[in-house]
């Protein structure tokens, strides 16, 4: 089916109180795209493919990205979302509209409040204009997009009066809060704050986005899930699973190219159904009413 805007998905997830995966593809490599379809297909669910501008720039640029997953998804029998994530310029958002996506993140959390106000702001008014969900970051999650390890500051954390007042003020549809979450492999136990999910919850009432799940247990996952968390993103733990899964195969078949990256996909179709289960999202919107 054509590719869905994420908020139609966030809608029923809301609704039912269960959570998307959002996949990292590492910038458009087929093989993972094809893990991902396949996986959320055996377990009719819908799903979220997310890839941040500069490393789908990287590898295959824009156009040549959203055309493989639009056709993808067009022979697909469940809903897919396409979602442009941490865009740190107003003129990414502009490209990726024009190409296709259907949920772009403005990334302002690095920005003064004032500032990521401003830009914000101007991403929901042309992104409404062509009913593209909007994704927006406040506080500050632990560790760059794209670090292999990460970190979590305390100070840096959202503060639920200001998500309230950023929701208020920018009208978008979706919110990364910061709460002990960070991007790459942790370091150590990742410990996420429950109470300050919860009130964030309370405040804003919007669906909220977990970055940086790689390696949180999936209990916390569901609890998260329970609180108000609608889109679990998934990166590092997907390029680490699929390469171990090239190395593993390689190791038991030495020189079987011809079935390598087939083959290869298997481990992280595993886990991404593993994630589908207990996220809540199998056998959801099938039919659109
Ligand atoms: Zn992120």
């Amino acid at each position: 089916m054509p590719l869905v805007t994420a908020s139609e998905l966030y809608e029923d997830a809301e609704r039912l109180g269960y959570g998307l995966g959002a996949y990292d593809t590492g910038g458009g490599q087929i093989d993972l795209i094809e893990a991902i379809f396949q996986a959320a297909e055996e377990m009719s669910s819908p799903v979220i493919i997310s890839d941040g501008y500069e490393a789908i720039d990287k590898y295959f640029g824009l156009d040549y990205y959203t055309t493989i997953v639009r056709m993808r998804a067009a022979k697909s029998g469940v809903p897919v979302a396409l979602h442009l994530d941490h865009a740190f310029e107003f003129e990414y958002i502009i490209r990726a509209l024009r190409s296709g996506f259907t949920s772009v993140m403005f990334d302002g959390s690095r920005l003064a409040y004032e500032k990521n106000l401003e830009i914000t702001r101007k991403v929901v008014e042309v992104a409404r204009a062509v009913d593209v969900t909007v994704e927006a970051e406040l506080g500050n999650v632990g560790g760059l997009e794209g670090d292999t390890h990460s970190f979590t500051d305390e100070s840096l954390y959202t503060d639920p009066d200001v998500a309230q007042d950023f929701v208020d003020q920018t009208g978008i549809d979706s919110l990364a809060p910061a709460i002990g979450n960070a991007h790459g492999f942790y370091t150590q136990e990742p410990k996420l704050d429950f109470g300050r999910l919860k009130r964030i919850k309370e405040k804003v009432q919007i669906p909220l986005v977990l970055h940086g799940a790689t390696g949180i247990p999936l209990d916390d996952l569901k609890k998260a899930i329970n609180l108000g968390i609608r889109k679990i993103n998934l990166a590092t733990v997907v390029h680490h699973t699929y390469v171990e899964g090239v190395k593993e195969y390689l190791k038991r078949h030495p020189g079987d190219d011809r079935n390598l990256f087939r083959r290869a996909r298997e481990p992280l179709k595993k886990l991404i159904t593993e994630q589908i289960k207990a996220f809540g999202s199998a056998r959801r919107q099938l039919k659109k009413p």
